[in-house]
């Protein structure tokens, strides 16, 4: 019979099985074979000095099998099977042709942007020289804006099961198995390409197929039932239901299905800035002027605060990590965040933005489903003009911006085309600027030390979410007038990250099946 057992460890003693073995035999009082414990979860307890970690740990019996609750994934041969048109290879197209495969259909999976080997050195190009391919960037290409993201794998998501399963999936195509027992699992940047890679091998190794550099332009609808795509070049790809699943900067997706008067739907979502501080400040904030030292991570952090009834928050907080050109237009600029796997960089960053309801776009934007996406738009405008065009951000001291002051000098910034100074506090919407400005007053007096001039605000964090709802009917996951439409993942407005992107693109698969029997 196994045993469950929980301990509270100096993160040294935490960093390795010998110390944690020491630690059981000790807490048990009785010795046991150093192979026969598994950690189930683990978690830094930063909340007092001395930081500890937390360690929920089973010790198996002898002759028992070792974690025999992970899920086994038994993917068929698909070839001559049904084919399943799946739009789009993020977090939720690709999780989404791995579901049909174990399912017994047949994805074929098509993708505007490049494999990943080719879209990587697109990536490099927008670094290094600001060179931006409005087809092969961070939003687009294989994997998605998830497979140059940070690979953070949290989510708020309540379908804790299938959570899991995504987190095995991810494990099973390369992900180091921490991933399974931390509070926070993280994979990073550098990582994620060979896991992308890994999956596509597993979905046409069973006989899924995957085309890139086809943008879909039209959507083939007969009898009221989606029957396929048409792409770029004119031609038609068969499918007997379609998975939607674009993401949120597939603008021009929107348009097409408007076009089409296929129902859409104006949400609420968030826009912002994101802040960057020296990792050391955050480090000694969040670790209590404690040296973080050779065992602990990178410190992190999660702020939350109300401004007029308004919630402004953090959100994708980076440590160690580098802020990104997340832009997919030459004229409209984006940044985000992302941090390679052992995230070693001086600079912690968070996007902290600003909740923007559905009567605010209306207020100060047009109406119509592409409201929010219009407003969405027009700050990312608004901040390209203030960067001088390209991929250079617009950014000021953070101290500065809550002061309405101009910054004569910027601080060092991991944003790797470059900053240059621009009093954000003049041009940023007036409720954004207002929330942002009292949030991160309040956030100094949860984090002493926060609010300084050596940390840098960077414009603008505009897409944390979509903007546009495609609605579909809540039992069968189908479009609400387009049968065998499967609208998924963060385009479709109903996931947000890549797990629980990924999550809804299995549903989206399970629901497919449901719909062909
Ligand atoms: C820099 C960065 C860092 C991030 N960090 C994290 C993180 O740490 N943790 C986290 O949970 N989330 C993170 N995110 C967000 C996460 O990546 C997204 O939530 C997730 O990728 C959304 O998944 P999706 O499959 O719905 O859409 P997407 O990942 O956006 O994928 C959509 C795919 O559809 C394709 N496509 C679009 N239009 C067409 C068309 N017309 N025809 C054919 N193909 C099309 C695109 O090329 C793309 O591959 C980050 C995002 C970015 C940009």
């Amino acid at each position: 019979m196994h045993e469950d057992v929980s301990l509270n460890l100096s993160p040294r003693e935490a960093a390795g099985p010998g110390g944690i073995h020491r630690a059981l035999v000790r807490k048990t009082g009785r010795p046991f074979a150093a192979d026969r414990f598994v950690v189930v979860r683990r978690s830094v307890d930063a909340r007092k000095r001395p930081v500890r970690v937390n360690l929920s740990i089973r010790i198996y019996g002898d002759g028992e099998t070792l974690m025999p609750e992970r899920p086994v994934f038994a993917y068929r041969d698909v070839r001559s099977a049904a084919p399943v048109v799946v739009v789009g290879a993020g977090p939720a197209g690709l999780f989404a042709a791995l579901r049909l495969v174990e399912l017994g259909l047949k994805p074929v999976v098509v993708d505007r942007g490049k494999p990943v080997t080719a879209r990587r050195r697109d990536v490099a190009a927008l670094n290094r020289r600001g060179v931006l391919d409005s087809e092969s960037n961070y939003a687009f290409g294989e994997g998605g804006a998830g497979t140059f993201s940070d690979g953070k794998l949290y989510t708020r998501s309540k379908k804790r099961g299938d959570h899991r399963r995504v987190l095995h999936r991810f494990h099973q195509h390369g992900a180091d198995g921490h991933i399974l027992t931390d509070a926070h699992p993280h994979i990073g940047s550098n990582r994620l390409p060979e896991i992308v890679l890994a999956m596509r091998a597993t979905i046409e190794a069973h006989g899924g197929e995957i085309h890139f550099q086809q943008k879909v332009v039209g959507l083939s609808v007969a009898g009221g039932r989606a029957t396929g795509v048409i792409v770029a070049d004119g031609h038609h790809i068969e499918g007997r239901a379609v998975v939607l699943a674009t993401g949120h900067s597939a603008r021009d997706v929107y348009r097409m299905l408007m076009d089409k008067a296929i129902d859409l739907e104006a949400k609420p979502f968030a826009m912002g800035v994101r802040v960057e501080h020296p990792q050391k400040l955050i480090d000694r904030i969040q670790y209590h002027g404690q040296p973080r030292g050779e065992y602990l991570p990178a410190a992190a952090y999660r702020l939350a605060h109300q401004v007029d009834g308004r919630g402004v928050y953090s959100f994708c907080m980076c440590p160690g990590g580098f802020i990104v050109p997340a832009s997919t237009q030459d004229d409209a600029l984006v940044v985000n965040g992302m941090s390679f796997s052992k995230r070693n960089s001086p600079y912690a960053n968070a996007g902290i933005v600003v909740e923007i309801r559905l009567a605010d776009i209306h207020r100060f934007a047009s109406s119509g489903p592409l409201a929010g996406l219009n407003y969405q738009r027009a700050m990312e405008q608004t901040a390209s003009v203030n960067g001088g065009g390209g991929v250079i951000a617009p950014a000021q001291r953070l101290a500065d911006f809550v002061n309405n002051r101009s910054s004569n000098g910027l601080p060092a910034c991991s944003y790797p085309p470059g900053v240059v100074a621009s009093p954000l506090h003049r041009w940023l919407p007036d409720p954004i600027r207002k929330g942002l400005q009292a949030a991160f007053k309040a956030f100094d007096r949860k984090m002493k030390g926060f609010l300084t001039n050596d940390a840098v605000v960077v414009g603008v964090e505009s897409r944390t979410s979509s903007p546009v709802r495609i609605p579909r009917d809540p039992q069968t996951l189908q479009h609400v007038s387009v049968l065998g439409l499967f609208p998924c993942g963060e385009g479709a407005g109903y996931a947000g990250g890549i797990v629980s992107c990924a999550v809804d693109g299995e549903r989206a698969a399970e629901a497919v099946v449901q719909y062909l029997a």
